[in-house]
């Protein structure tokens, strides 16, 4: 088995989404070098960790918590933007997995019912053909063993003149405006919010809004990474 697979590496040879090296056939996306320098936080029992405080006084969560610190052209930022800008879902997937097995240790983050990745603008969308967030959730999923629930929680743009009349006046600096579809889908749900960065936390902070008037929701806020 492993014969095929190196066998099949040899024509169709992966690379390190961090620093281009060849994958071993057990590696994947990411090489085990750049994996032990992963510059991981490992705060998810904090309850006042960064991430927490970040939302203290704004909304009100069960928990939150970030799997990376991301500093400028470390291995974390060159991860995130082959997400973001080069089509690698791969990576995000890979990442994904690694967290959720962060998230399975830990006390405050493990119990959860369903995972709501945070639907990208979709003009973004048409341009880079997939939400990055949804990549994330579906690595997560696998390990956390739940369910990912897509295109429930839902995002519109409004525009500039729309947002002057007020409809949506506390949101300025978010002219972004999150509904959920189906909210009976989520009543009683622990439900874990995926973002891929976090940083003023606005956009967490609007799709908070419709997920909190559900019936019985208990809502976490998890985050691939933050600014470091
Ligand atoms: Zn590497």
């Amino acid at each position: 088995m492993s014969y095929v697979t190196d066998f099949g590496t040899l024509f169709f040879p992966k690379y390190c989404s961090s620093c281009n090296r060849n994958l071993m056939h057990y590696e994947k996306a990411v090489c085990m070098h750049c994996l032990a320098h992963l510059p991981r936080l490992q705060m998810h029992d904090e309850c006042d960790n960064a991430v927490d405080k970040l939302f203290w006084g704004r909304i009100e969560l069960e928990a939150a918590t970030a799997f990376l610190s991301m500093p400028r052209n470390g291995i974390s930022h060159r991860l995130i933007h082959r997400l973001k800008y080069h089509g690698d879902q791969e990576v995000g997937e890979r990442l994904g997995a690694l967290f959720a097995l962060e998230l399975l240790e830990s006390k405050r983050m493990k119990g959860v019912d369903v995972i709501l990745p945070v639907p990208l603008h979709p003009k973004k969308l048409h341009v880079r053909g997939y939400n990055q967030c949804d990549c994330i959730a579906r690595g997560m999923a696998e390990i956390l063993g739940v369910e990912v629930s897509l295109n429930n929680l839902t995002r519109t743009h409004f525009t500039a003149s729309q947002t002057r009349r007020g409809r949506i006046s506390r949101w300025s600096n978010v002219k972004d405006v999150f509904w959920v579809r189906e909210p009976e889908k989520l009543a009683g749900k622990r439900i874990l919010l995926i973002d891929d960065v976090i940083t003023t936390g606005a956009t967490i902070e609007a799709c908070a809004v419709p997920l909190r008037k559900i019936q019985g929701v208990q809502l976490s806020v998890a985050a691939l990474a933050v600014p470091a």
